[in-house]
């Protein structure tokens, strides 16, 4: 893998000041992006950007980019309204129109950092206000001494092959045509093979066999991480659960349907899983 250039800070900081050189901008459920190109945005808005407008709050520190500070500030509306340079997204789109895996990063970070520092205000064992810890990226309790750290859930995605066909599902929430892989939640007490072969049992009705770990992704809705895996077919016939996946199906390698996007984890897999075996 090859060096990253966004890194995570690892304690809770505010700035007061813009001297963050990088900032991401939430609003919401949305996010500020400044425009590239026509298909391509960044999520990170320079101090210069920013040198016009007064920030209300303070800023959140979420790590460095390139050795310089990076930040994400919530606002209360979109202080580049009339500015065609930057465009406000949902978060779920934003992230697919970041090319860059370093901002996605950033974003990805920023989302979840933002999330959490502004939810996790209360001891769940005794209710007292939190402050934030020393030198760490945790809230702590002063009336029980009890410790809060971010939370991450994980997620496996997978990407199952039999010969030269691929399974892919079509779940509810997606727009009509679009299939991708089968994915799910890791339950408590669970080995991420073990979840694997439970969702897609599941969700499918199949077995599956060879499971290779690929990759991984930040998937901040609002906290998750998603871990690829590629599998082949061992047994089963396919019976969609019709919860979450309307429509599963064996599609050959050479006649694939609408499928996501290059910028996700679920379209790398699906590439690697075919190119792997042709
Ligand atoms: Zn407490």
């Amino acid at each position: 893998m090859k060096n990253t250039h966004f890194l995570p800070c690892c304690e809770i900081n505010y700035h007061p000041q813009l001297c963050p050189h990088n900032i991401v901008l939430v609003q919401a459920e949305f996010i500020l992006l400044r425009k590239v190109a026509s298909d391509n945005y960044s999520p990170l808005i320079s101090n210069e950007n920013l040198a016009e407008i007064r920030l209300a709050t303070e800023i959140l520190e979420i790590g460095t980019f390139y050795n310089s500070p990076c930040g994400v500030v919530e606002l209360e509306k979109n202080i580049f309204a009339d500015n065609s340079d930057f465009e406000l997204k949902p978060i779920r789109e934003g992230l697919k129109l970041v090319s860059n895996r370093d901002e996605a990063t950033a974003l990805a970070r920023a989302i979840e950092f933002n999330h959490w520092v502004k939810h996790r205000n209360f001891c769940s064992n005794c209710g007292e206000i939190l402050t934030v810890a020393e030198k760490e990226t945790a809230k702590i309790c002063k009336a029980c001494n009890s410790r809060f750290y971010p939370v991450l859930s994980p997620a496996i995605i997978v990407a199952i092959t039999d010969g030269t066909k691929i399974l892919l599902a079509h779940n509810r929430r997606f727009r009509e045509g679009l299939y991708s892989l089968v994915a799910g939640f890791v339950e408590s007490g669970e080995s991420l093979e073990q979840a694997l072969k439970r969702e897609v049992f599941e969700e499918t009705g199949l077995q599956v066999k060879n499971i290779k770990y690929f990759s991984s992704q930040p998937w901040p809705f609002p906290n998750s991480l998603m871990m690829g895996f590629t599998a082949e077919y061992e047994s089963g016939e396919i019976t969609p659960d019709m919860q979450e996946l309307t429509d599963v199906q064996w599609f050959d390698f050479d006649n694939l349907p609408l499928i996501p996007t290059h910028e996700t984890i679920a379209r790398r897999l699906i590439d690697y899983a075919i190119s792997s075996k042709k």
